[in-house]
């Protein structure tokens, strides 16, 4: 890996970050704050939030066996995407690496921040090769982004060959976990110690449940994760939604039981949706969804919206055509479906 110094925009590197009051002060002895121009009424929400979310930090450490100090905590995960263009990548100048199809934000955020983004097609299987990466990375390439299990595919990407990019790469290496709860490959967490080039990102709104709290963690280095802290916006994760995910931290065993429902429901769906007459394909997958090619998307696509159910039409996608993806929801709305297409 290059120097940290390398990697990180100059303006960010020597940015002095804003100075809030809640960072200037946050022992716990006081009780008299006279410091942030709150509301004294109005109690609890009169008050700022913690502007590194130190409670909820210590139970992710529980929950994540991750130390505080190698987690940012973000409005959603999309803040910690966005927060990687901004920190690393000079408008311009800087490119960034991805395969395709994954995750539409990296390209979107790459947009705004006006960042070059390449992209390496994904094999018949929706896999890759590290060389294919490497070989599409050159000085300017200081981000390369990894989704897996990915997202539309469902699959997980073959392990080594991203362990190979990560040891192989200079610049940063961002692997996306968002789906890794559903998956039966492990999460990429244990890797962190030993490659300080690697940003792995999780959710609470997949498995979690909760998608409106809008929570997302990135799991890095120290000193990646106290220069997202310098960049987020101070108050970035508010009150509702520390509280929030501290309930529902709490009880991680809760969350199991959704996966074993969720999976469950999803190998019953697929073999449902293999026999209609309407199915093609279904593709292999490692999340809480399965992407299937049928005879005509757009078509079956309008169709179910008529009958209110809407599932995501992904046949403009590269490798995508006449693809549908498809959410595993309760078992109720699973049979809906089912029935729906039964009667095309
Ligand atoms: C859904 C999803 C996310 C989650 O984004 P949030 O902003 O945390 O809701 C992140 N990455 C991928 C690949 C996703 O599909």
């Amino acid at each position: 890996m290059k120097d940290l110094k390398q990697l990180v925009r100059p303006n960010i590197w020597s940015l002095a970050p804003y100075s809030s009051a809640r960072d200037e002060y946050s022992g716990k002895e006081a009780h008299v704050f006279l410091d942030a121009n709150e509301n004294p009424y109005n109690a609890p929400y009169n008050r700022y939030p913690d502007p590194l979310q130190r409670e909820l930090k210590s139970e992710l450490k529980r929950v994540k066996g991750v130390p505080e100090e190698n987690i940012f905590l973000g409005n959603g995960s999309d803040e910690a995407i966005d927060l990687a263009y901004r920190v690393f990548c000079r408008p311009g100048i800087d490119n960034v690496v991805a395969i395709a199809p994954t995750y539409g934000m990296y390209a979107v955020c790459a947009d705004i921040n006006d960042v070059e983004y390449r992209t390496v097609l994904l094999d018949e299987n929706f896999d890759f090769k590290a060389d294919d990466l490497l070989a599409a990375c050159d000085q300017q390439t200081k981000v390369v982004w990894i989704c897996s299990p990915n997202n539309p595919t469902g699959n997980s990407l073959n392990r080594n060959e991203i362990l190979s990019v990560i040891e192989r790469f200079e610049g940063i290496v961002i692997v996306d976990e968002a789906y890794i709860d559903f998956a039966d490959q492990m999460s990429m967490r244990q890797e962190l110690p030993s490659h300080p080039n690697l940003i792995i990102l999780q959710t609470m709104s997949k498995a979690w449940g909760s998608a409106a709290i809008r929570l997302g963690m990135a799991f890095a280095s120290k000193e990646i994760v106290a220069i997202y802290n310098k960049v987020k916006y101070p108050y970035n994760v508010n009150l509702l939604t520390q509280q929030q995910a501290l309930e529902v931290l709490k009880d991680p065993y809760e969350i199991d039981k959704y996966v074993k429902i969720l999976l469950a429901e999803r190998t019953r769906l697929i073999q449902a949706f293999q026999d209609l007459p309407v199915c093609v394909r279904v593709y292999k997958t490692d999340a809480n969804f399965f992407l299937a090619k049928v005879t005509d998307a757009n078509s079956i696509y309008n169709y179910l919206v008529d009958r209110g159910i809407i599932v995501r039409n992904r046949s403009k996608v590269q490798l995508c055509q006449d693809c549908l993806r498809i959410t595993i929801g309760t078992r109720t709305e699973n049979n809906e479906l089912l029935s729906a297409l039964r009667q095309i």
